[in-house]
């Protein structure tokens, strides 16, 4: 809560799963009785347990079964992001609490920040800010980089923000082929459904797919030797879906040409092994990290929560939760 605001007086309790985004808390605090669950003692969570109606929480959250266990009155939970993989929804599902997410306001930037690391990662283009800075200019021109437009993409999950990056890579005149759980005959791409498969055929490989079991660690050594020695790597999904010794095996081995990284498995810990490798583009998790798609996504996820308490049906219930 900022220093001048009063608590809300309204009977409504919410638990927000930390200091969330300051686009997302003040809302939270002028509508609701918020209670931040990382500055509460378990003895002060024990206490206000039996009131919590709701929970928010921002997408990297973790809202385990056991959490939710100790919530009766629980019956919503708004997540202000679009994968909820930190959510367990067969547990909330199980508990008739349901879960929100909020989808398609963030399509455009991280489908941007694909295509950004793409070509960070092809044309080099961090190496070639710091060849400038450090004065090696003078010395020589930088070693020549690699074409992107006109190259063969393979995407790795073809939902909203997948469609997004396709949509952006046609603009580059690339061939765009996919894998997805099922093909989508009404898309212009190729549907493959061997990952490997697609990773054969690809000299840049996209990851877009949710977090969470199922796609836990998809890409492995297998699929990064399929890529080959001149494809990249780029994942802005979640970094549970690859093997990251692999990944940097693959990358120190020259199995692969390089990778462009949004997310990481032990976020916001990044291996050292990966810090060392020039070919590799790092980003802290900024997929959808701008202010008007913040602020777009904190006003979804609170409007969830504002719907639902005002006895109307929620407004971007997850997958699993819709009728
Ligand atoms: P979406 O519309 O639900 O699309 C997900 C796609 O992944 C679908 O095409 C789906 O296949 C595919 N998929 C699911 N499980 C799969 C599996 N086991 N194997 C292969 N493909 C699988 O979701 P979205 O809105 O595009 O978001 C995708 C994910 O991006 C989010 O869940 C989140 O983890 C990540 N994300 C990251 C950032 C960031 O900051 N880096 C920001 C936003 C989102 P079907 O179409 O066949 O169902």
């Amino acid at each position: 809560m900022s220093p001048t605001q009063a608590p809300s007086a309204s009977p409504i309790h919410v638990l927000s799963m930390g200091r969330l985004s300051p686009l997302f808390m003040p809302q939270l605090q002028a509508a609701f009785r918020i209670h931040v669950l990382t500055e509460l003692t378990p003895e002060e969570l024990a206490e206000v347990a039996p009131l919590v109606r709701g929970i928010a929480g921002s997408g990297e959250s973790k809202v385990p079964a056991d959490l939710m266990a100790q919530l009766p009155a629980l019956e919503l939970v708004s997540i202000m992001g679009v994968g909820y993989d930190g959510v367990d929804v067969a547990a909330a599902k199980a508990q008739q609490v349901m879960v929100t997410h909020t989808p398609n306001v963030l399509n455009d930037d991280v489908a941007d920040l694909a295509i950004g690391l793409m070509l960070s990662a092809s044309r080099q283009l961090p190496a070639a800010d710091r060849y400038v800075r450090a004065g090696l200019w003078p010395a020589g021109a930088m070693p020549l980089a690699r074409k992107m437009s006109g190259a063969r993409l393979g995407i790795v999950g073809m939902g909203r923000i997948g469609q997004a990056i396709a949509q952006r890579a046609l603009a580059f005149n690339m061939t765009v082929a996919y894998t997805a759980r099922s093909g989508k005959p009404e898309l212009p791409f190729a549907f493959v459904p061997s990952l490997l498969a697609l990773a054969e055929a690809s000299d840049f490989l996209v990851l877009i797919t949710p977090g969470g079991a199922a796609t836990r660690r998809l890409i492995d050594a297998p699929v990064l030797k399929a890529l080959g020695p001149k494809g990249f790597l780029v994942n802005v999904a979640r970094g549970s879906v690859v093997d990251e010794l692999a990944l940097i095996e693959a990358l120190e081995n020259g199995t692969i040409a390089g990778a462009g990284l949004d997310v990481f498995e032990d976020e916001p810990r990044v291996p050292d092994r990966l810090l060392a490798l020039q070919k590799v583009v790092l980003t802290p998790h900024i997929g959808s990290a701008t202010a008007a798609t913040r602020q777009a996504m904190a006003d979804l996820a609170f409007n969830n929560l504002a719907a639902h308490f005002a006895g109307q049906p929620v407004l971007t219930p997850v997958p699993e939760c819709q009728p």
